[in-house]
């Protein structure tokens, strides 16, 4: 400021005390802008020029306007002066163009200062561009994936709701495209996340930043939702298609040369759904089913798909509390040797009596649901027990009683202890591994897990029989079969039908038994339903049948009756 108040210039103490004023006007980090009652700019201090870009020279008589933006409307100017007239002071936000061109963001303080009947503007700004910057930073990584910088989940809905009030507007349709990759789990687990990670960045580099007038958002893992955007574009299903031929290439990541094909489930906006939430969701079960068909491929949603998955979903969040409240039962099915017609053996197949899903659920719709849950070892353990428990019944009460066998998932001998397990258990109703057979299936045996083959070496050894279990269905080769610990094969139920028209069937079912037969391996038909199907494996000598034609499986009590007959293969000599 180089005009001293005439007042002033008499008075040095007042001089110095004004001085004092003048450098810290100049040295606050502030920028201040002083004007006179006619908005004339008549004083500014460093920080405004080095803020700004104008020397004082620039400004000085010139009306703050210089610094518009024009990012402010003309209600934000009458508010302005509106709090500037009646209260004296106004603050908030301002977008101000530097003299460079480039406009920053203030918070400005303006008070109205009377001095002498004269009235001043004081404006001081500060900058709070940076402020601003980490505010959208902070803001684009809510609605972004950190990784690969695509919109998340949150930036999805959004989108997709705008996309869905613009459609219903105009009458047109949407589709969502759900998509997975078919093998990211197995590249994630053998190579490690950081080349899982690079993966997903140059798919997202080299695949979805090509397709840029789709929409494409991360889910999170490997799950992707893409919306087309349609205008002028031809049809949706070539589309969906375009993405699965972009992925039939390689990725070079990290020195190695990637595949990954995807599966793609579609649903549309209005005809499957008309919500966003159930668009995605009706696709993802879209998707499931196009992995089920082999991956690689594009679903469209249809609603019996969604039954399903409602079905999956209710028996998820039932089966937990089945498994602590007893709801879990185990029946037994009994087997007979087919040249003597005498109980050979009995299987244990576990129930699940479930009011709110219409009864008994079946172990072929739960099984596989309950491994991909991580609980199929906590079943396993509960069905041993409950049959521990019945066998030593049984012993105690004076009856005896065949081999029993039990179902075993892989993946109970994949993630735990279940020799440990089966061991401890048995032993503490006092029974014997000789007691027991385990079957297990030739699909999961011919995966050749070291772990697997290792365990059922071990139980043989102890003395556990061991069955493949749905033998045929899982094309083994002879070789490999001897190299097994088994003694005994399940012929699967499919073989059985249509044994009599001219099918392969009876030539694969005496091929099977002849087998056996040549290796010393014992073979048992199961889902044998009628008297000729029976006096079939008779002619082909099949040593034993299993059925409903002898008996469905049969609470505990039910089965008793058989307990009381002629047995065959007993626990002190087997059958075979
Ligand atoms: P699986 O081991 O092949 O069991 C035979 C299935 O065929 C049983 O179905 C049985 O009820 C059915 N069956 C028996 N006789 C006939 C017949 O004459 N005709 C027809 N059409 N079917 C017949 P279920 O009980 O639904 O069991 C399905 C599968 O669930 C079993 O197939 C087995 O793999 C699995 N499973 C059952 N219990 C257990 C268990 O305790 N643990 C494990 N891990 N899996 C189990
Ligand atoms: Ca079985
Ligand atoms: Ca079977």
């Amino acid at each position: 400021m180089n005009k001293y108040p005439d007042s002033l210039a008499s008075n040095p103490e007042l001089e110095k005390r004004y001085r004092l004023l003048g450098e810290v006007f100049e040295a606050t980090h502030d920028s201040v802008m002083i004007t006179d009652a006619h908005c004339n700019i008549i004083a500014v201090n460093k920080a405004f020029t080095k803020i700004s870009g104008y020397l004082p020279a620039e400004v000085i008589g010139e009306n703050p306007r210089l610094l518009s933006s024009g990012n402010h409307d003309r209600s934000f100017y009458q508010a302005f002066w509106q709090d500037l007239i009646e209260k004296g002071s106004w603050e908030g936000e301002v977008w101000n163009k530097a003299k460079a061109g480039h406009l920053y963001l203030g918070w400005l303080r303006v008070s109205t200062l009377r001095i002498e009947k004269e009235v001043y503007y004081v404006g001081i700004t500060t900058d709070i561009t940076e402020l601003h910057h980490s505010r959208q930073e902070l803001e684009y990584s809510a609605y972004h994936d950190v990784l690969t910088k695509l919109p998340n989940r949150l930036q999805l809905y959004k989108t997709l709701d705008a996309m869905l009030e613009t459609a219903n507007k105009k009458n047109t349709q949407v589709a969502v495209l759900f998509l997975d990759l078919d093998n990211f789990k197995h590249i994630n687990d053998s190579l490690g996340h950081e080349v899982g990670d690079e993966l997903l960045t140059q798919i997202c580099d080299q695949v979805f930043n090509e397709n840029e007038q789709d929409f494409v958002a991360r889910l999170g893992g490997d799950e992707f939702v893409i919306i087309p955007k349609l205008s002028g574009r031809v049809d949706f299903a070539d589309i969906a298609e375009g993405y699965i031929k972009s992925f039939a290439r390689s990725f070079q990541v990290q020195g190695n040369e990637l595949y990954s094909s995807v599966s793609i489930g579609v649903s549309f906006f209005p005809s499957d759904a008309n919500t966003s939430q159930e668009l995605v969701r009706y696709a993802d079960i879209a998707m499931f089913k196009a992995k089920a068909k082999g991956k690689n491929r594009v679903e469209y949603f249809k609603p019996y798909m969604a039954y399903a998955a409602n079905k999956r979903q209710q028996i998820e969040s039932k089966f937990r509390q089945a498994l602590s409240v007893g709801a879990i039962d185990i029946f037994f099915q009994p087997q007979f040797s087919v040249s003597t017609n005498v109980l050979s053996g009995v299987e244990v197949l576990v129930r699940w009596y479930e009011a709110e899903l219409d009864g008994w659920v079946v172990p072929g719709e739960f099984i596989p649901i309950v491994e991909g849950m991580g609980l199929i070892q906590e079943l396993g353990e509960l069905v041993l027990t409950k049959l521990c428990a019945q066998m030593k019944t049984w012993l105690n009460e004076g009856k005896r009683f065949p081999l029993v066998s039990i179902n075993v998932s892989i993946f109970q001998i994949e993630r735990g202890d279940f020799l440990e397990n089966f061991v401890r258990i048995i032993e503490s109703y006092d029974l014997k591994p000789n007691m027991f057979e385990v079957e297990i299936t030739e699909s999961a045996l011919m995966l050749g897990k070291k772990k697997v083959l290792d365990t059922l070496a071990q139980l043989r050894d102890l003395g556990v029989v061991i069955a493949i279990d749905d033998f045929g269905t899982g094309y083994s080769s002879l070789s490999y079969l001897a190299k097994m610990p088994v003694q005994r094969l399940k012929i699967d139920k499919m073989f059985l039908q249509n044994l009599d028209v001219a099918s392969n069937n009876a030539v694969l079912v005496r091929m099977i038994i002849a087998l056996g037969n040549t290796l010393g391996i014992n073979v048992i038909a199961e889902g044998v339903e009628t008297q000729a199907q029976l006096e079939f494996l008779q002619s082909a000598g099949c040593a034993q049948s299993q059925g409903f034609y002898h008996s469905r499986a049969l609470p505990a009590e039910d089965f008793e009756r058989y307990l009381s007959q002629e047995m065959d293969g007993v626990i002190e000599e087997k059958a075979f």
